[in-house]
Formats: C-alpha cells, sequence, structure tokens
C-alpha cells in the first residue's frame, strides 16, 4: 500500500512553496499537487500489475467513450488514503471539500461512456486483467448553459487544468494510416486503481499528432499554411468527442477516429503479444478485446488484415483468430442508432481495409448461401449492401459473442432486431445485464448512508460484495431504522438544495418530495412527457382537481445533441413549464420545477442520494437497460417507471409493490395496429389542454416555432416517422395516475421509506463487480491475477 506520510509531507511542502510566493490553494491546485505526489507512488505499483498480467491472459475493453467523471475522489477513496489525508491536510488549513470543484473528465456522452468507466472500476477492484482503450480527445462532451431557456453548448476545454492523473507514454508511440497519410498515436495513460488492493490497470488514450509538429522548412519558405496543415489534419482526428448520443453524424471524421482507435490498441495489443515472445496463433488464446458497440468495429477488418498483410496469416486461419477474439455489446434497438457507413468514404479514407471488408462481405453471403439462406435473406444480413458497410453486421459475424445490455433487451435482439442472426448463431447471444460500480455511486457519493449501512452490517464488506446489502432487507422492520434512513434522506436533500441555489439560483427546501429525471434528451426517454403530466397537474392543482397533494419539486437534468431540434425544443418547453410553475404564487409552497444546468458525473453523485422518485419511463422496448435507474436504487429511491430496460429486473428484485410501474407493455405496443393520437388528444379534455399550450400562446418559444413542430410531432408526424412515435399520448392518462399515486403514498412516510430500502437492500445484483465477474467467465475466459 502508499505511504501517506510520504505523500502528506511532499503536498505540504508544495503547498508552503505556493504560499510563499503569495498564492491562494484553489481546488484544481490542490488536486493537481495531491494527485502529482500521489502518481509518483503508483507507477512501481502499476508496473507490478502488468508484470503478473503478462503471464495471463488479459482482456482489453475498447470503447469510444469513456465517462469517468472527477477522478481524485475516487482514486483517494480506493487507494484508502482519504481519511488520514484530509487529518493530514486539515493540520496546514486545507479542507478536501475543496477537491468539489476540479472538473469532471467527461469524455463520454452518457450511460455508454459510464458503463465503460463503471466496467474498469470493477475489473480493477476483482483484480482481474482488464485495460481500456480509447481516445484522448481535446474536448469532451460540451458543457451546458440556458439562456432564456435555450441550450447552449459550450466548448469543454478540460485540459486547461493541467491533467495530473495520465501519463505520457512516448515509448508506445505508433502510427495510423488514414487517406494515404500517416499520423502519430501518442498514448495517455490513466491509472485504474482497485478498491483497496494492489491492482493498478490502466486506461489507455490516444492523441492523435503530425508526424511532425512543426515544417521548419516550410515555415522558412513561409508556406504558413501548409506548416500547420498536416499538424492541423492529425490534431483534428481527436479534438472533438462527438456529442451525439446515438446517430451518425460528422461521418468522414467519426470514420477516422474509429478506425485510428481501433488501429492503434490493436498494434499495441499485438506488440505487447510478441514482447511475451508468443506468435499470432496463440493471441486469442492470450487476448480477449469487448467491443463496446459498434464504434470500435473496424478492430475486425483492421486484425484481419494485419494477420493477412503483415503475418502472413491465411484469410481463412486470419478469421478463425479474429472471430475467437472479439465480442460484441449492443446497446441499442434503435434502427437509426446501428451504424451503416458509406462505403465510399470508408474506401477512400482506409483503402485497404474496405477490400478486406468487401471480402469478409463475400465470405459471409457464402457461408449464409451453405446454412441455406435465399438470394433475399443474404442480401439483407450481409455487410455491404447499397452502398453501405453495415457495422453491426460485421460485428456478429466475426465476434464469438453478442450480448445485449439487459434481459428484456437481449430477448428484443434475439426476437426481433436481430432475429435472422439469433437464427443462424443460437450459441453467440447472451445477456449480460449493465451494472454500477457501488464505490463510486454509494460510498463516494452517499457516505452517510454507507456509513449507516456500515454500522448495521458490522463491517464494510458491501463495498465489495454488494449482495451483503439483502442482510438489510430485515431491518426494514425496525421503525429506528427507517427513522435513520429519512434523517440522512433530509441531509442529501439540503445538500442538494445548496448545489441548486448556488449553481440555478432557486430555493427549495428539503421537506418537498424529491422528484428526478435526469439522463441524455432523447424523444424514447420521454423527458416531454413528464413535462406535460406535470403540467396537468398543475392545472389541476389550479382548478381543484387534485386536493391532498404533497409538496413536490420535479427535477430535470439532461442535454441534448446540438443537431437534435426536437430535443432542445423539449429543453425550451421544460424550461417554459418551470417558469410558469416556479413564478406562480399559489404555487409556491406546493410544486417547483427545476431543470439543472449541465447535467454530469459529478452533478449525478449530489442528485442520486437526494431522489425520493427515480423517473425511468421510456417507451416499452426503447431503453436497452438504462444505468440511472440503478444509480436511483442503490440510494433508496422507488422507480416510477415503464416495464422497460433493467426496470424490469429492479422491480423482479425490489417487488413490485415496492415501486411503480405504468404504462404499456412491449407486447401490447405491438398489438396496436392502427394507433391514432389525435383520437386520444380530441376524447380526452386533459390531454387536449396541456397540448394545446404548445400552440395557444400559452408559453413563448420566441417565435422559432419550434412549439409548433413539437405540437406537430404529436398529431401529424412527419415524413419519417408516425405522430406520436413514443406514444405519449397513449401512457400519459396511467402516468399521470401513477404520479398521483406516489405522491399520496409519500405522504405516509413510514411506509414510503420502507419501500425506499427494500429497494437499496434489493440493488446488489446491480453492481458492476456481478456484471464483470460474468464478462469474465462466460466470455473473455479470464480469471483474477494471483498475488
Ligand atoms: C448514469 C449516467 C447516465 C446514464 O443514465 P440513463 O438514465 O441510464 O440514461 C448518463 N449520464 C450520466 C452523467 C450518468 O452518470
Amino acid at each position: 500500500m502508499l505511504d501517506t506520510k510520504r505523500i502528506a509531507a511532499d503536498v505540504k511542502r508544495d503547498i508552503e512553496l505556493w504560499r510563499v510566493q503569495g498564492e491562494d490553494i484553489s481546488g484544481e491546485l490542490l488536486n493537481f499537487l495531491l494527485s502529482k505526489a500521489i502518481m509518483r507512488e503508483l507507477i512501481p505499483l502499476h508496473e507490478a500489475t502488468v508484470e503478473k498480467q503478462r503471464k495471463v491472459k488479459n482482456a482489453y475493453y475498447f470503447s469510444a467513450e469513456y465517462l469517468m467523471g472527477r477522478m481524485i475522489q475516487n482514486n483517494l477513496m480506493n487507494l484508502g488514503l482519504h481519511d488520514e489525508l484530509k487529518e493530514e491536510m486539515k493540520a496546514v488549513g486545507i479542507n478536501l471539500d475543496q477537491l468539489e470543484e476540479v472538473e469532471d473528465a467527461g469524455l463520454g456522452n452518457g450511460g455508454l461512456g459510464r458503463l465503460a468507466a463503471c466496467f474498469l472500476d470493477s475489473g480493477a477492484t476483482l483484480g482481474l486483467p482488464l485495460n481500456g482503450y480509447g481516445l484522448r480527445y481535446r474536448y469532451g462532451l460540451f458543457r451546458q448553459q440556458f439562456e432564456d431557456g435555450f441550450q447552449k453548448e459550450l466548448a469543454d476545454n478540460w485540459l486547461k487544468h493541467p491533467d495530473p492523473w495520465s501519463i505520457r507514454r512516448d515509448d508506445r508511440t505508433c502510427t495510423v494510416e488514414l487517406e494515404g497519410k500517416r499520423v502519430l498515436a501518442v498514448p495517455y495513460d490513466m491509472p485504474v486503481i482497485g478498491y483497496h488492493n494492489d491492482t493498478i490497470n490502466s486506461l489507455r488514450l490516444w492523441q492523435c499528432e503530425a508526424i511532425e509538429d512543426f515544417n521548419f522548412e516550410k515555415f522558412n519558405n513561409y508556406e504558413y499554411d501548409e506548416a500547420v496543415a498536416e499538424k492541423n489534419y492529425a490534431e483534428n482526428i481527436t479534438r472533438v468527442l462527438y456529442p451525439n448520443d446515438s446517430t451518425d453524424e460528422g461521418r468522414s471524421l467519426r470514420i477516422k477516429q474509429e478506425y485510428f482507435l481501433s488501429s492503434a490498441s490493436l498494434q499495441d495489443i499485438i506488440r505487447t503479444h510478441k514482447e511475451n515472445g508468443r506468435t499470432m496463433a496463440s493471441f486469442p488464446t492470450y487476448n480477449a478485446i469487448q467491443l463496446n458497440d459498434t464504434h470500435p468495429v473496424f478492430s475486425i477488418p483492421e486484425l484481419t488484415r494485419i494477420l493477412i498483410d503483415e503475418e502472413g496469416v491465411s484469410f481463412q486461419n486470419a478469421l478463425d483468430i479474429v472471430r475467437k477474439t472479439f465480442g460484441y455489446t449492443n446497446h441499442t434497438i434503435m434502427a437509426e442508432a446501428l451504424e451503416k457507413w458509406d462505403a465510399k468514404l470508408v474506401k477512400e479514407i482506409v483503402p485497404r481495409v474496405y477490400e478486406i471488408i468487401e471480402r469478409i462481405d463475400q465470405q459471409l453471403r457464402k457461408d449464409l448461401a451453405a446454412a441455406g439462406r435465399g438470394e433475399e435473406k443474404i442480401e439483407e444480413m450481409a455487410i455491404l449492401r447499397d452502398k453501405k458497410v453495415y457495422m453491426a453486421h460485421l460485428a456478429i459475424y466475426l465476434s464469438h459473442s453478442v450480448n445485449g445490455v439487459a434481459k428484456i433487451h437481449t430477448e428484443i435482439l434475439k426476437k426481433r432486431e436481430l432475429s435472422d442472426w439469433y437464427a443462424l448463431y443460437p450459441e453467440r447471444f447472451q445477456n449480460k445485464t449493465n451494472g454500477i460500480t457501488q464505490r463510486r455511486w454509494l460510498r463516494l457519493c452517499n457516505p452517510h448512508l454507507s456509513d449507516y449501512i456500515t454500522k448495521l452490517l458490522g463491517d464494510e464488506g458491501w463495498v465489495t460484495d454488494l449482495d451483503r446489502l439483502t442482510e438489510l432487507k430485515q431491518d426494514a422492520a425496525d421503525p429506528a431504522v427507517l427513522a435513520a434512513f429519512r434523517d440522512i434522506k433530509r441531509i442529501n436533500k439540503q445538500r442538494l438544495c445548496d448545489m441548486i441555489w448556488e449553481k440555478e439560483g432557486v430555493k427549495l427546501s428539503p421537506d418537498f418530495l424529491f422528484d428526478i429525471q435526469v439522463k441524455r434528451l432523447h424523444e424514447y426517454k420521454r423527458q416531454f412527457l413528464n413535462a406535460l403530466a406535470i403540467l396537468d397537474i398543475y392545472f389541476c392543482l389550479k382548478d381543484g382537481a387534485i386536493t391532498g397533494f404533497t409538496p413536490t419539486v420535479y427535477f430535470f437534468g439532461a442535454k441534448a445533441a446540438p443537431g437534435y431540434d426536437r430535443a432542445k425544443a423539449i429543453i425550451k418547453f421544460i424550461n417554459e413549464v418551470a417558469k410558469r410553475i416556479n413564478n406562480d404564487p399559489e404555487m409556491k409552497d406546493l410544486l417547483k420545477v427545476v431543470f439543472v444546468t449541465n447535467y454530469d458525473v459529478s452533478y449525478g453523485e449530489r442528485l442520486f442520494p437526494a431522489a425520493d422518485v427515480s423517473e425511468q419511463i421510456s417507451t416499452a422496448g426503447t431503453e436497452a437497460s438504462g444505468t440511472g435507474n440503478m444509480k436511483f436504487m442503490l440510494n433508496g429511491a422507488v422507480t416510477l417507471g415503464t416495464y422497460d430496460g433493467a426496470n424490469v429486473e429492479i422491480v423482479e428484485a425490489a417487488g413490485m409493490e415496492n415501486n411503480y410501474i405504468f404504462g404499456a407493455r412491449v407486447e401490447e405496443l405491438e398489438a396496436l395496429d392502427h394507433y391514432d393520437p389525435v383520437a386520444l388528444y380530441e376524447g380526452n379534455v386533459r390531454i387536449k389542454r396541456v397540448v394545446d399550450t404548445l400552440i395557444d400562446g400559452t408559453f413563448d418559444d420566441g417565435d422559432t416555432g419550434m412549439f409548433q413542430e413539437l405540437y406537430d410531432s404529436l398529431l401529424k408526424g412527419a415524413s419519417w416517422h408516425d405522430p406520436d412515435q413514443y406514444k405519449l399520448l397513449y401512457d400519459l392518462p396511467s402516468y399521470v395516475a401513477a404520479k398521483l399515486k406516489v405522491n399520496r403514498d409519500y405522504a405516509d412516510r413510514e411506509k414510503f421509506s420502507f419501500k425506499c430500502w427494500m429497494n437499496m437492500a434489493s440493488a446488489g445484483r446491480f453492481s458492476s463487480d456481478r456484471t464483470i465477474r460474468e464478462y469474465a467467465k462466460d466470455i473473455w475466459d479470464i480469471a483474477p491475477v494471483e498475488e
């Protein structure tokens, strides 16, 4: 373990040096000094981990996104340094809470990127040889502001402060060829620290640079533009994270990013494999690679290319090695999110890889014919069709494992979206329900509840064995336990109120019910449905149709992809609803709506512990899993949700009776053949009343026409989708009823906290430790490295 005294002495000396120069010790500076001192101590531990991992099979997680959040506190916790350092720093007048100022590492969009971060934490904590590969974007996910209720995007300049957790590894640099030009891939390693063990795994992020950073000869000839063109070409490749949660915009640059990640990571793994004295025939014996969605799927033709062109392996043997190496995780059933790239673009950017893809496509077609598939079916399942490259088909064909991320999601893949593939390769399909790390999402973000759980269980074992929480179910019978739980929840709500006051300038009371929907803004996630329901409740409170309402704050937090106009319109609409309600004196002690700005991991760390109600209201069959739902559950909130994604497994674990499930199920929606939202609108005065606010002047969209467009999306549809494609109006009445039931039930605080407690105590199976153990055993065939 680390020498806390030495680290503390180092940091104290640095702090003195800065103070002598008259410098205040800001949170960012403290972060830098602490992190640097710790990093020095970590290097030998990391090298020891690498040494041990050389002897065994390793798994590599390939992901275009890692939503790490703030590193410092999590690392202090996992290293077991936090408490002692806090005391040491106090002695020199420094409060570690200052670290809350430190900016997040936000190199991901949402759930998929956060999942990757949770997986790495679990891998290191379990002592597994699991390391990550990704891209070191110069700008992460944009920072969100609101201007008159409209979303504005600002660049996330996360490297304006030094990044003390990364080490540049020039010794592991490689080159990648794109459009006939060579660029450098320079790795930056971040440590991934196991909880209270000696494992230091790594996340290797590639930065793209020009081979010649500065062409002096051209500069000398006054060819300034040319001198920088090469540099810009390279640097643009890892300049920015695409802020699209699911669609494929910025096509050419995105293809370059994906190929760059794939090529550099594979070169690195092959280099290590050979350094260990092994031949390519044993590659899959020692290396397993997991593809986090289709973003890194160019790895499949790239490894094939390397095997054929550089290693002299035959095409058939190459395919065999490739298939044994890769596993593919599917994260979505939204058709528009399945990546298909223009064949022409792929051919221009990576011509040789494109030839390999053509060859793979030919082989697939042969295999399909041999398996008795007809011409039409073959065309449907092909990798190359309509002048496009179907990345998911490439992934399924050359992976030995294909997994969905929740039971219902995997079943839908098998029955519907990928049914042809399931019929062909049933043995490849499996489920791996997502999880979250309880280290960050309970131990770190909810210290009061953590301490209380530890006290009840007698030890901290739950931090690495979340199933231990089931022992707490029996405590739900003890009114003193539930009272203590309510006290803790109130403290957490007050902490959130303080943050909201500071960041949003809105005063809130912790005595209100806290109902929270935080996640990326997407039509299928139905924040719009939530807003319509709140508006309905508001009107009913005003006209006296609802009485005995428990005072409630409805929270939203969500970023919309910058090019996703309808999502941005929904943000504006929610902000208008919030403004109306918050300014209505009659609602002062009854109802508030807050849209928090710039929802990210750190904001989440305040929101999840403070929630009474978790909103998980996607149209049944659209949310693959969700992980936000698990974070709320673990912190003791009830789920108000549809029977979708991991909600299904949450209520299976915690009991239907302790949650609020409403709305149409998948089968019911499938059986609807003539969905007519206009009839619902005409036939229900309350639906009509809320929908009409979009066009009757109740709300102002600043003459953008965006509210009319929202109205049309519900009742008229557009060329590319049916009216109300996510069935908001269909579910609205049962949703409002469920919302009001939660609200009534909350008034019986004793009974309601029982439900919350049962959810927390049932959250064990949603630990990412469980998920990663399953991947390790069923897909990667790796085991913890022996000490
Ligand atoms: C967990 C998390 C998500 C995923 O939320 P879902 O509700 O599962 O979509 C997105 N963003 C952040 C910052 C998260 O922490």
